[in-house]
Order: structure tokens, then C-alpha cells, then sequence
């Protein structure tokens, strides 16, 4: 790998992520294809196109009796940026992914970090596995913009300040926090990534309901308006069946 060229060294601060599908092979016909094959043999590709309502009928009862493997004949590339702690917690997904993510070794890291946007609820309230998150005051929001792009600031001076004497980019790279954004490549499945959705966020249709982190959230549903478009009746049984990886 080579270096890249000499960054834009100016903080800049971000309250959103970016997510890009850039490579698919992902259509509901090829859930169709993948579990007709078990009664149509090699005619299965053929009969495709015959019947659009048992076609829909057909992925809802797969999804509905968690026949999982048709679900995973077909691949989507998404282009990620987020905060790093958001990426700590993405790569927890194991099954059906795969990642390729920016090196802080081979690269000087861009200085473009995560302050929450107003709509961000700040303040945690309730016990442990039983609370939910309110609105930060005025204060509050002006504390923690403040706070947080002051110590972004010293940290990634720190960082250049390390860089400029000599060290090496993987050493300096410690003094950077986790709301420093990084880029990714994920590739996943239908299936992987109901699994993913159903862990990473809240729905009202969603029979066993899950507390993600927003910002992760974020990523997720991005991906899902994505793959909505791709897979419209993989998607709709998902959501009639509670939003349940099958
Ligand atoms: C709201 C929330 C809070 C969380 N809090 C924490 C936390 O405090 N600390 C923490 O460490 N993690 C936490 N996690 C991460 C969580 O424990 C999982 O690591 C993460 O959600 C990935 O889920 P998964 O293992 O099901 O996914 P994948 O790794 O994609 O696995 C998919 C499925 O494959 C099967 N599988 C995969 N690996 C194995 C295996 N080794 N053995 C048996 N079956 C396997 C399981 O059925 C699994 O559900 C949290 C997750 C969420 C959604």
C-alpha cells in the first residue's frame, strides 16, 4: 500500500454517516430461485416470473417458518463511513459479512469527527435494561458541542504533533478518540443483514424489540431504505413477521 496524499488537516465536525451501496446482486427472484430449486430442479430459474402471488406468498412462508438459507443467494456492498465506535460495534456481526476498513497505518487519518445533532436525545433516564433516552437541555447541547470539538481539536494536534516529529503513523494514531470517522467496505446478505436490522433498530413492527445505539441505528437504517428498494417483498414479509432474521 501507498501513502496518500497530504490531507486537509482542519478539524471538521459531522453529525450524520454516509452510507453507499455500491455493488449488489440482490433480488427477491433469487430467494424464489434459491427455494424452488428444492421441488423445480434446474426448471426453477424458468418458473420464476409465472405467478407474482405465490411468488409473495412463497417468501412470506419462508420467512415466516424461518427457512433462512434462500435467503443468503445474493450480495450487497455498502461504502460506510461512521465513527469508530459506531464501527466497534458493526463488526460484532460475524455470520454473513465482510469487511474491508480504512488502515491507520498505511494512511494519515483525516481529521473529521462526530458531534451529535440537536435531534440527538443526550440524557439517559431509568435503570439498567429498562431505560430510555430524553432530550438534552439547551446546555446540555452547548456542553456537549463544545466539549467534545475541544478535545477532538487536542487530540488530532497531539496526533500531528507525534506525525511531525517522527513517529510512526501507527503509534500516534492511540491519542485519536472514538468519535474519529473511518470508511468501510461491508459486503453482506438478505439474511445477515435482517439479522443485523433486528438487532440495530427499533421498530414498531418488531416482535422482539431491541435498544440500539442511534448512531449505529443510523447506519442501519440507511441500509435498510437500500435494500428496501432492491428486495421490496423479502423486505415487507420481514416486517409482517416482526422483523426476525429467518
Ligand atoms: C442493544 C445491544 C447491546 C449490546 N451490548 C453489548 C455489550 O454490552 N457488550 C458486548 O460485548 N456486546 C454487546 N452487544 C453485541 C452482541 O452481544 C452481539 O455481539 C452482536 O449483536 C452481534 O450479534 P450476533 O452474535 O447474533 O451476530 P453474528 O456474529 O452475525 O452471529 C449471527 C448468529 O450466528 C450464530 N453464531 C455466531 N457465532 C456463534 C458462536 N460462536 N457460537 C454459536 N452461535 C454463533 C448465532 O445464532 C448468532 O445470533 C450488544 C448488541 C446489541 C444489539
Amino acid at each position: 500500500m501507498t501513502d496518500t496524499p497530504a490531507p486537509d488537516l482542519k478539524p471538521s465536525f459531522r453529525n450524520d454517516v454516509t452510507v453507499e451501496l455500491v455493488k449488489h446482486a440482490a433480488t427477491d427472484s433469487d430467494v424464489l430461485w434459491a427455494a424452488r430449486v428444492s421441488t423445480a430442479g434446474e426448471q426453477s430459474l424458468e418458473e420464476l416470473q409465472k405467478d407474482p402471488e405465490r411468488s409473495k406468498g412463497l417468501i412470506n412462508y419462508l420467512m415466516r417458518d424461518r427457512h433462512g438459507s434462500p435467503f443468503e443467494h445474493n450480495s450487497m456492498t455498502f461504502f460506510i463511513s461512521a465513527p469508530i465506535f459506531v464501527f466497534r460495534e458493526f463488526m460484532r456481526h460475524r455470520v454473513g459479512w465482510s469487511y474491508n476498513e480504512e488502515s491507520g497505518r498505511y494512511r494519515e487519518l483525516q481529521p473529521v469527527f462526530y458531534v451529535p445533532g440537536t435531534d440527538r436525545k443526550l440524557v439517559q433516564q431509568g435503570r439498567p435494561g429498562k431505560y430510555e433516552f430524553v432530550d438534552g437541555t439547551a446546555a446540555q447541547q452547548e456542553l456537549t458541542e463544545r466539549v467534545m470539538e475541544d478535545s477532538y481539536r487536542r487530540s488530532y494536534e497531539a496526533y500531528q504533533e507525534m506525525l511531525a516529529a517522527g513517529v510512526a503513523r501507527e503509534v500516534a494514531r492511540a491519542t485519536l478518540p472514538v468519535g474519529l470517522f473511518s470508511s468501510m467496505y461491508a459486503t453482506c446478505n438478505a439474511r445477515s443483514l435482517m439479522h443485523f436490522l433486528g438487532l440495530r433498530t427499533q421498530h414498531e413492527l418488531a416482535k422482539v424489540p431491541s435498544f440500539p445505539q442511534r448512531e449505529i441505528e443510523m447506519v442501519g437504517e440507511k441500509m435498510e431504505q437500500e435494500w428496501a428498494r432492491l428486495m421490496p417483498l423479502t423486505h415487507a414479509a420481514f416486517n409482517t413477521n416482526g422483523r426476525v432474521a429467518p
